[in-house]
């Protein structure tokens, strides 16, 4: 009998969708960690250290949870933590293919038996994607809907950074040519 879980993911940014899959991983799993990998195979908007943040904030009333990050494979991690589930979340069909290869994959690495378990989202997060929230966000979109207030701050706070910096180096340009 299994009590414990891993959640991993880039999270970058929290949405609504990874929550909706954490509340319920945590009905079955009396513990879950939820792994935030340091590098993720896409560009990320945010920092290691920032998603790691986003996800301990937003879930740090949440009992049974740990936030860590982790680098490199995750059968690697759930050996070290002795954790024998995997948790991955569903959206739509789309999502499907690309899971089921990564999990043969991960059962062909791992040595010992590591069950991924596939969770459905509800249907009104299954549009949701962290790519789409940076797109929202990046056309100043409103986002309450699809990320928890906090995660909200912090990409508008990214974003309006991101916005000085891009001022910041074209005044340089401007100056320098
Ligand atoms: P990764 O780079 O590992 O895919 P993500 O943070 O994009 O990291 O996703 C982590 C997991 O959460 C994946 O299993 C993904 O399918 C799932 N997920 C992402 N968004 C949602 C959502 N809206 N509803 C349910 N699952 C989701």
């Amino acid at each position: 009998m299994c009590q414990k879980a891993v959640y991993p993911g880039s999270f970058d940014p929290l949405t609504y969708g990874h929550l909706d899959i954490i509340k319920r991983a945590k009905e079955i799993f009396s513990e879950l960690t939820i792994a935030v990998a340091k590098n993720p195979t896409k560009p990320t908007l945010f920092s290691f250290r920032e998603r790691i943040q986003m996800v301990k904030e937003v879930t740090k009333d949440m009992e049974g949870i740990t936030v860590e990050g982790f680098n490199g494979l995750i059968v690697d991690y759930c050996r070290q933590k002795k954790i024998k589930v995997i948790i991955r979340g569903l959206r739509m069909i789309s999502d499907f293919e690309h899971e089921f290869q990564m999990a043969l994959t991960n059962r062909k690495l791992s040595k010992e038996n590591i069950e991924i378990v596939f969770l459905m989202t509800h249907e009104s997060y299954s549009y949701i994607s962290s790519k789409l929230i940076k797109e929202i966000a990046s056309f100043g979109g409103k986002l309450s809907e699809f990320v928890p207030p906090f995660v909200e701050r912090k990409i508008k706070e990214k974003l309006k950074n991101a916005d000085i910096n891009k001022t910041d180096s074209s005044r340089r340009n401007y100056a320098s040519g």
